[in-house]
C-alpha cells in the first residue's frame, strides 16, 4: 500500500509555492522596516512550556497538543505556538541585557490535534511578531497597524479589526466573581467542557465554540464593563493612537483569545470569506507570560496570522514573479549537447534561468517542454549550426529568430537577454 501524509498535514507543491514566497518575502520586507528582527526557535519543546503559558484548561493544551514522550521518557510536544518558544529564548540567552533586540518576527509551521478542515489544518504555518519590554499602548497600536499594513499590502479584501481588552489581574478577579455568578445560574445549559471550565477558568466559556453555549455567552457580563481605571486610560489610549494613524476598529466585548496570557489589548483581524475559520491574525498583550516563565518581569505584545488562511484569500490574480528573462537551450546530437551543457551551467551562473532536456529528443519535444517552462527565449544548437560556427536565439515573445556566432556567444545571450530585461521594466 502506497504512504500517504497524515490527515490535515499538506504538502505544499511547487505551483503553490510562489504564493507562499510571496507572503514571506513581503513580511520580511515589512517587518524589518518596523524595525523587527527575525529569530528562529525549535519546533520541539518539553511540554511544560506550553502547558505552563498557554493554560492547562484551554482548548491547546487540553485537546489539541501533538505530546509524546522521547526514547528518554521526558515528555515533549510539537509546538501549537510560537509565542512561548520565543518568549524561552528571550530568557534562556538574557536578551533583556541587549537593548537592540526588543522585536522579533518568526516565520514556521505549528501543530494542533484539530479537526481538518478548509482554513483548519493539523500543521499549519504562522508568522509572529512579538515586542518585549515596552509597555507603552504606542507599541499596541504600533503592532494593530503593522498586521493591517502587512495584510493591505498583500490586497487581502475586506478585513475588520476587532478590539477588546482583557483588563489585568486587578480588575479580573473582581470580574470572574460576577462571571461565575451568571454562569452558575444558567448551568444546566452548559456544555460539559464549559461546566468545568465554570470553577477552573471561566473566561474561555467566551472561547467555546458550541452554539447553545455561544448563546449564553452573548448575554454574559463582560469585562470591558469592569475595567479598573488604569486599563479604561490604557484601552483609551490604544484606541487614541489608532485613531491617529487613521485605523478603524470594531469594539468586541466577546472576544477573549484561545491562550490564557493575554492582558489589556486584544484583536483579531477577521475576514468574512472563509467561514467559520474567519480570524486571519490576532494578537495582544502579554505582560505576566516572561516572569510565569522564569524571566525578568517584563511586558510584551504580538500577534500571529495564519498562513493558509491568507493564500486561500490571496488575490487568485497574484502574480508569482518568475526572473523576466527564462532561457530553454535545446541541442541536436552528440556534440552539441555536450557544448550545450557546459553552456547552460555558464549562464547558471551569471544569474540567468536556464534548463535544457537531457535525454536527446526531436527539436519538436524539447520546444514543448520549453513552452511548458514559459521560456521567453530558445537557443537552439543543432549540428547545421555548429558546422557553421553558430547558432540560433529565438524570441518566444515576438516569435523572431537571430543567428549568433559561437565565439562570445555567453556573452551575446546575456546582452540580448539583459537587455530585453531593461526594456521589460
Ligand atoms: P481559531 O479561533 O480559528 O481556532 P485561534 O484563536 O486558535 O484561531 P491563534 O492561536 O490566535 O488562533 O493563531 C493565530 C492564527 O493562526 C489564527 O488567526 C489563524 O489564522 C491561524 N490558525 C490557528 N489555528 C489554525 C489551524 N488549525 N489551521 C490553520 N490556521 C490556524
Ligand atoms: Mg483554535
Amino acid at each position: 500500500m502506497t504512504i500517504t501524509a497524515i490527515k490535515g498535514i499538506n504538502d505544499i507543491l511547487p505551483n503553490a509555492v510562489g504564493k507562499w514566497q510571496l507572503v514571506e518575502s513581503v513580511a520580511r520586507r515589512i517587518f524589518t522596516n518596523f524595525g523587527f528582527q527575525e529569530i528562529r526557535i525549535p519546533i520541539l519543546e518539553k511540554t511544560e512550556l506550553f502547558a505552563r503559558s498557554i493554560g492547562e484548561s484551554t482548548d491547546i493544551v487540553e485537546k489539541e497538543m501533538y505530546t509524546f514522550p522521547d526514547r528518554n521518557g521526558q515528555l515533549l510536544t510539537l509546538r501549537p505556538e510560537a509565542t512561548a518558544s520565543v518568549v524561552r529564548a528571550f530568557i534562556q540567552h538574557r536578551l533583556h541585557l541587549q537593548p537592540s533586540m526588543r522585536k522579533f518576527y518568526t516565520i514556521g509551521p505549528m501543530f494542533r490535534h484539530e479537526r481538518p478542515q478548509k482554513g483548519r489544518y493539523r500543521q499549519f504555518h504562522q508568522i509572529n511578531v512579538e515586542v518585549f519590554a515596552i509597555d507603552d499602548p504606542m507599541v499596541d497600536a504600533e503592532v494593530i497597524y503593522l498586521l493591517l499594513v502587512f495584510l493591505e499590502e498583500l490586497n487581502i479584501p475586506d478585513i475588520t479589526l476587532h478590539l477588546n481588552s482583557m483588563g489585568c489581574p486587578d480588575c479580573r478577579q473582581p470580574f470572574r466573581q460576577s462571571l461565575t455568578s451568571y454562569l452558575d445560574s444558567v448551568s444546566a445549559k452548559l456544555c460539559s467542557d464549559c461546566q468545568r471550565r465554570r470553577s477552573t477558568n471561566p473566561l474561555r466559556i467566551f472561547d467555546c465554540k458550541v452554539e447553545s453555549c455561544r448563546q449564553l455567552v452573548a448575554k454574559a457580563p463582560v469585562l470591558m464593563d469592569h475595567l479598573c481605571d488604569d486599563c479604561v486610560d490604557n484601552f483609551q489610549s490604544v484606541k487614541d493612537h489608532l485613531d491617529s494613524l487613521g485605523v478603524s476598529y470594531t469594539i468586541d466585548p466577546h472576544m477573549v483569545r484561545g491562550l490564557d496570557y493575554y492582558n489589556r489589548t486584544t484583536f483579531e483581524a477577521i475576514t468574512p470569506h472563509l467561514g467559520a475559520q474567519n480570524a486571519v491574525g490576532g494578537g495582544g498583550r502579554y505582560d505576566g507570560l516572561m516572569k510565569t516563565l522564569g524571566g525578568p518581569d517584563l511586558p510584551a505584545t504580538g500577534f500571529a496570522i495564519g498562513m493558509e488562511r491568507l493564500i486561500l484569500l490571496l488575490d487568485e490574480q497574484t502574480d508569482v514573479e518568475t526572473g523576466p528573462n527564462r532561457l530553454f537551450v535545446a541541442c541536436l546530437g552528440e556534440e552539441a549537447q555536450r557544448r550545450g551543457f557546459g553552456l547552460v551551467q555558464e549562464l547558471r551562473l551569471r544569474d540567468l534561468f536556464v534548463e535544457m532536456d537531457y535525454e536527446s529528443r526531436s527539436l519538436k519535444a524539447q520546444m514543448r517542454r520549453a513552452d511548458k517552462l514559459s521560456v521567453t527565449h530558445v537557443l537552439i544548437l543543432g549540428e547545421d549550426e555548429l558546422a557553421r560556427g553558430a547558432a540560433t536565439l529565438r524570441n518566444m515573445e515576438t516569435s523572431t529568430q537571430e543567428e549568433i556566432p559561437l565565439e562570445g556567444l555567453t556573452e551575446q545571450i546575456l546582452s540580448r537577454l539583459k537587455l530585453s530585461d531593461q526594456e521589460l521594466t
